[in-house]
């Protein structure tokens, strides 16, 4: 059966990193508005320069105009069959759009719960590829900006949004305006919540086994 997950969690819970996996294994597209956005700050275009400052500060952007990009990726070619969303929705606004997108096509959610300090000591941590996207952990090792990614050799660079200040702010944010989100899916019997203060290794057989329980009780 198709799979059709959303990966629920704070800044740092490692949704990216286990989106892409899980979404590999399901040969599905992982779609990330973060990475969205991100790259249409980076190519400049009208989008990016409307949210350019937004996301610099850790903000959401507006729900009409993320609720837009998504209902647009999903109408994509590759995501009829399934996909695994990283970082939508954020709000109840989001998740009741989406659930109109959907019509009744059933949704495995899952929850990624890690303490906050364990969060902000990971986002630290964390570096991105400016070329390729790729995400390197705290866990890989300590990340320096001296080595190059593993994947495609380009430079390694911190997000703006990851600095100490901002990732306290989206944790705020994150706490007021997504967490209460959560409720909307937490008493559906395809809701799993999943403790993400482990390895990567760890937590990725825990989300599998969610995604399987759900699927089994369909
Ligand atoms: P992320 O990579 O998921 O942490 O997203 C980076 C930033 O993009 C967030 O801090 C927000 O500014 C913005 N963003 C990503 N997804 C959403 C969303 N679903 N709703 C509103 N803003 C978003």
């Amino acid at each position: 059966m198709a799979l059709r997950l959303l990966m629920l969690g704070p800044p740092g819970a490692g949704k990216g990193t286990q989106a892409v996996q899980i979404a590999r294994d399901h040969g599905v597209p992982k779609i990330s508005t973060g990475d969205m956005l991100r790259d249409a700050v980076t190519s400049g275009s009208e989008l990016g320069r409307q949210v350019k400052e937004t996301v610099a500060r850790g903000q959401l952007v507006s729900d009409d105009l993320i609720v837009e990009l998504v209902r647009r990726r999903l109408a994509d070619d590759d995501a009829r069959g399934g996909f695994v969303l990283d970082g939508f929705p954020r709000t109840v606004a989001q998740a009741k759009a989406l659930d109109g997108l959907l019509d009744g096509c059933p949704l495995t959610v899952v929850e990624i719960r890690v303490p906050d300090e364990e969060l902000v000591r990971r986002v630290r941590g964390r570096r991105i590829c400016e070329s390729c996207g790729t995400t390197v952990s705290a866990f890989d090792g300590e990340p320096s900006e001296a080595q190059a990614c593993k994947v495609c050799g380009g430079r390694l660079v911190q997000r703006s949004d990851d600095s100490e200040t901002v990732v306290r702010d989206r944790l705020t944010v994150y706490w007021r305006e997504t967490q209460p989100m959560i409720g909307y899916y937490e008493s559906r019997e395809t809701f799993r919540r999943v403790d993400g203060a482990r390895s990567p290794k760890d937590v990725y057989a825990a989300i599998a086994e969610a995604v399987a329980s759900v699927s089994g009780g369909r």
